[in-house]
């Protein structure tokens, strides 16, 4: 709308402003750290440096062409390793990020991030801001000081999708190397390489250029038709959700010790179809008899879980996390709990995020 009248402003007065000044939209790149922020020694090492190191306005410096995508502001929310993120950060990027697209002002933001848990923050984004504009979070598998660094591309890339009109209302994006997944099933594949995201059900789009491409959408309810919002969630801890992996010879002490430190709910990362073993049912059903939550998820990348199948999950009353991955089914957990307690309505919402 504003775009439209300050062009048709420029055209009435005869301004010589080049009309793109005016056409382009506005975009946030809220920096949190990560390798897209790291320094390393030397330009040989692509993969041993520090993280988060360089500060928003030198990355954005470093990538001088996102000015033509869009009028391009950076705005620093912390400068951390993902894998330090708790839900007080967690908690501040959404609430940040919210704050932004509030403004009549802003049409798309950019979240710079660590991988290690992009996918985490990415799906928590989604679950939580109420907002048809864009958001984008965005990493790097190697620091800006290394040969061919990934970082300048994808922030570009990122930047021209938060700018992107028709990416309104699809999701919350991951965008990394040439790829926009959609943050619920997006997950970090391979720890070393620039291709290091996946999702089991493929990309949304593809950029290139500048410039969007799109083949699916979301089947799953998300931002707007999101029943959570960050503005119900009162200070910097989510309910407590932990996760116990699953494997052969198992001892049922980490699901004791997890509720005895106050978990509301507990991740079963089991194998094949989030299995449990025989002599950590009776476990299980202790917990959830004292109102601790069981979620079962599986340690297979691929696939679903699939309910009342090799465990008799009404019988039990425990919950399946679908197709979501254990971190994210952490964060869905966690998200259900301030809402209810009932193990049915929790279903629910694991079938419909
Ligand atoms: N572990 C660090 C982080 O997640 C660096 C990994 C990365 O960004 O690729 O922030």
């Amino acid at each position: 709308m504003m775009k439209k009248t300050l062009t048709v402003l420029s055209l009435s007065l005869g301004l010589l402003l080049p009309l793109s000044t005016f056409a382009k939209n506005n975009v946030v790149v809220v920096a949190t750290g990560g390798t897209i922020a790291g320094a390393g020694a030397s330009s040989t090492n692509s993969a041993t440096y520090t993280a988060a190191k360089v500060p928003v306005d030198d990355l954005l410096k470093a990538v001088p062409q996102i000015q033509n995508l869009a009028n391009v502001t950076g705005v620093q929310a912390l400068q951390v390793a993902s894998e330090s993120i708790t839900d007080k950060e967690l908690l501040t990027i959404a609430r940040k990020v919210n704050e932004l697209v509030k403004k009549p002002d802003v049409n798309g933001v950019v979240i710079t991030h660590g991988t290690d848990t992009l996918e985490e923050t990415a799906y928590f984004l989604s679950l939580t801001v109420h907002t048809d504009k864009p958001i984008v979070v965005v990493g790097s598998m190697r620091p800006p000081s290394a040969l061919s660094a990934d970082g300048p591309l994808n922030l570009y890339s990122a930047v021209a999708l938060a700018a992107a009109d028709n990416a309104k209302a699809k999701g919350v994006f991951v965008l990394m190397n040439d790829d926009i997944f959609a943050a619920r099933d997006v997950t970090k594949t391979i720890n070393i390489h620039t291709n290091g995201f996946a999702s089991q059900w493929g990309a949304l789009g593809t950029l290139v250029e500048g410039k969007t491409y799109w083949f699916r959408n979301v089947a799953k309810r998300f931002n707007n038709a999101s029943e959570f919002n960050i503005e119900n969630i009162q200070g910097d801890a989510l309910p407590l959700v932990q996760i116990v992996y699953g494997s052969g010879n198992m001892l049922p002490d980490a699901y004791k010790a997890y509720a005895k430190a106050g978990a509301k709910a507990i991740i079963h990362a089991g194998t094949g179809n989030g299995s449990v073993a025989k002599n950590i049912v009776p476990t299980l059903n202790e917990l959830q008899k004292q109102g601790v939550q069981i979620i079962r998820s599986s340690r297979v990348p691929q696939g679903f879980v699939l309910r009342n199948a090799e465990q008799p999950d009404d019988q039990y009353n425990w919950v399946v996390a679908h197709d979501l991955n254990p971190q994210k089914a952490k964060l869905l957990a966690a998200l259900a709990l301030t809402k209810t307690r009932d193990a049915k309505e929790i279903q629910r919402m694991f079938w419909e995020y």
